[in-house]
C-alpha cells in the first residue's frame, strides 16, 4: 500500500521553510502522497531526509534539488539590537514562536526553538535580523519540536481568530436598537 501523508510528514523535518515549494512540511508531505512530486526536495532535511523518503516511498535515491538550496547548515537569527525598531513584523512570520518582543520594543529570538528557517528575514522592513551561528550548548531543536511549537502556534492563533469572532459578534448585537 502507498504511504500516507501523515507518514511521509513524519520523516519531514518540520521547519515549515517552505523551500521545498509548498507552504509547509505537510502540504509536501500530501503532494508526495499524491505522487505528484519528486522526494528531493527538502535542504533542512538533506541527503538524510531524501534517503529516508526514497526508503519509504519506494522510488530511487536522488540529490537534493538545487532548485530548492543547498543542503541546510545550522545556524539562528539573531536581532541587530541596534537596528531593530520594535516594528513586530517578524513575529507572525516565525512558524514556531521563536521570536519574542511587543511593539516599539527590541524583540529577541530564542534560539533554543529557532530552527534557521529565514522566514522572519524579508519581514523585517529595516534588515536588521541576521543568521549566526548557534551558540555552543544550545542544541537544534528536533522535527518533534518544531512540530509542536508550530501546533501550538496554530492553536493559539485559532483561539485569538474565534475570540476576535466573538468579539465582533457581541459589538453587532450591541448596535443593535433595542427591541
Ligand atoms: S523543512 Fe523541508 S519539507 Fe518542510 S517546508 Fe522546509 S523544505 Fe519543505
Ligand atoms: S526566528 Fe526566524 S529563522 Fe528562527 S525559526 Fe523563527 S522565522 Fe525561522
Ligand atoms: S521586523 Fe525587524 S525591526 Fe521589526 S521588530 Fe522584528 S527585528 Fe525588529
Amino acid at each position: 500500500m502507498a504511504p500516507t501523508a501523515a507518514q511521509i510528514d513524519a520523516l519531514l523535518p518540520q521547519t515549515q521553510c517552505t523551500r521545498c515549494g509548498y507552504g509547509g512540511c505537510r502540504p509536501y508531505a500530501e503532494a508526495m502522497a499524491r505522487g505528484e512530486v519528486l522526494h528531493n526536495r527538502c535542504p533542512p532535511g538533506g541527503t538524510e531526509v531524501v534517503a529516508a523518503l526514497a526508503r519509504l516511498l519506494g522510488r530511487a535515491p536522488l540529490p537534493l534539488d538545487p532548485a530548492c538550496g543547498s543542503e541546510a547548515i545550522d545556524r539562528v537569527a539573531w536581532v541587530d539590537p541596534e537596528a531593530c525598531i520594535g516594528c513586530a513584523r517578524c513575529l507572525p512570520a516565525c512558524p514556531v514562536d521563536a521570536i519574542v518582543g511587543a511593539q516599539r520594543h527590541l524583540h529577541t529570538v530564542l534560539q533554543a526553538a529557532c530552527n534557521g528557517c529565514e522566514l522572519c528575514l524579508p519581514a523585517c522592513p529595516v534588515d536588521c535580523i541576521h543568521l549566526r551561528p548557534r551558540a555552543d550548548g544550545i542544541a537544534v531543536p528536533t522535527a518533534a519540536a518544531n512540530r509542536t511549537r508550530f501546533e501550538r502556534q496554530g492553536a493559539r492563533l485559532q483561539r485569538e481568530s474565534d475570540a476576535r469572532a466573538t468579539a465582533l459578534t457581541q459589538a453587532k448585537r450591541a448596535a443593535l436598537p433595542a427591541p
